[in-house]
């Protein structure tokens, strides 16, 4: 159970006021608030226990290289990676899709071959991907999604053929709140042995997850999405392929010897750690590892969807106010626009009132093309959400339709 007025205490933010107005913060897609915990393990660590890791003999930086490796070891348990050489510390779901399709491209992709995207990606699961293309002269095939926001799992066997080489897919949509069925796509692509990355940026924050159990190949996901700081993040990739896999970026830390001819590598996980990491918020996510692991997982799933089928049903209530993206089984979040009203004017006016709304393509213009739009609003949760801030969103969108009637 999800005691939420108690759980507000731990995050100092929530007590700001925007305007003269208490904050009700609903762009937690975007990104999340810090519970006083992972502010405290920030502050401590940098007042205490500075020292760079894996690097000196000195007591701080062997503590600190401790703690380090047990938040790798939080991280595992946390998406139940076989080992802990798979779990490499990145800057963020960006950083790590671009480490897979730079490393992974370079060993394994060439002139002709394919790679599977879908219409719904966040850019950061593009991008990378046409860099690649262009680098490689590779060729980017997506799978398109319904007018609900279901993904047309049905066309991958037609897109799937031998010059495949990696499928690229998120886990929860940003836009739709869509959670795809990833464990039905990569059951599909191993049977002709393609490996599957998924981007769980949107999944992680709300729910279990379980790479063995996906058996996916790579996943990533932000820290700054589920309670920890911004700049660190994860890719967990299969032991076997990470091995095969070229060092993303060359420097200390990835290195095991180094002279003018010839440098070898470190093992794995360092292999992809180049340079100083950031360390201390590697560290802190540990911590809000913690914090979410004592709140429940569970609890966390079934509080937000909550929120998520209440807000669903009072704004579809709102006359002119149309929702984007209508599958089942969603994440909480709702994008919407209000009858033919800009995006931005509805956001800017919510925020008057102190509500942080997100606004816009989303990061993902190719899926707003699809509903041929260039911008909607987004409302979205967290466990810290109440459902007086969605009577507020609600009661606030009310009169902004009326200011443009
Ligand atoms: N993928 C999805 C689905 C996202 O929602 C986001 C961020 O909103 C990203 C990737 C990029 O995450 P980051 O900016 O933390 O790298």
């Amino acid at each position: 159970m999800i005691d939420v007025l108690n759980i507000r205490k731990d995050f100092p933010i929530l007590n700001t006021t925007v305007y003269g107005n208490p904050l009700i913060y609903l762009d937690n897609a975007a990104t999340a608030q810090k519970p006083e915990c992972v502010i405290q393990t920030v502050d401590e660590l940098y007042r205490t226990c500075n020292a760079n890791i894996h690097r000196g003999v000195h007591f701080m930086s062997e503590q600190c290289t401790e703690k380090y490796e047990q938040s790798r070891e939080k991280v595992r348990r946390f998406i139940n990676a076989e080992k802990k050489s798979e779990i490499i510390f990145t800057s963020g779901t960006t950083g790590s899709i671009n480490m897979v399709a730079c490393s992974f491209g370079e060993r394994f992709v060439s002139a002709g071959d394919e790679i599977i995207i879908s219409e719904m990606e966040h850019h950061s699961n593009i991008v990378p991907w046409q860099l690649l293309c262009e680098r490689k002269n590779a060729v980017l095939k997506i799978i398109s999604f319904d007018d609900n926001g279901i993904l047309r799992i049905d066309l991958l066997d037609s897109l799937i053929n031998e010059h495949t080489k990696i499928i690229a897919v998120t886990h929860a949509s940003n836009v739709l709140g869509t959670i795809n069925p990833v464990r039905e796509i990569i059951a599909k692509a191993h049977l002709y042995n393609i490996p599957v990355l998924v981007d769980g940026a949107q999944a992680v924050p709300h729910g279990n997850v379980d790479v063995r159990d996906l058996d996916c190949d790579f996943y990533t996901f932000s820290g700054h999405k589920i309670y920890a700081p911004t700049g660190i993040g994860i890719l967990y990739g299969k032991e076997k392929l990470l091995e095969q896999m070229p060092p993303y970026q060359g420097g200390g830390d990835m290195i095991s010897t180094v002279t003018f001819d010839k440098t070898t590598y470190a093992q794995l996980p360092l292999k992809f750690e180049a340079g100083t990491l950031n360390f201390i918020d590697a560290i802190a996510l540990g911590a809000a590892i913690d914090y979410v692991n004592n709140t429940g997982r569970q609890n966390i799933f079934e509080y937000e969807q909550k929120l998520l089928d209440y807000a669903t049903q009072k704004l579809a209530s709102i006359e002119g106010l149309k929702i984007y993206g209508e599958a089942n089984k969603k994440v909480a979040l709702v994008s919407f626009l209000l009858k033919n009203i800009h995006h931005l004017d509805t956001g800017m006016i919510l925020d008057k009132k102190g509500i942080a709304v997100r606004t816009g393509t989303l990061c993902a213009e190719p899926l707003l093309t699809h509903f041929t739009q260039t911008g909607l609003v987004r409302a979205s949760f967290a466990f810290y959400n109440t459902f007086d801030e969605i009577d507020a969103l609600c009661e606030n969108l009310e009169k902004i339709s009326l200011m443009f009637k």
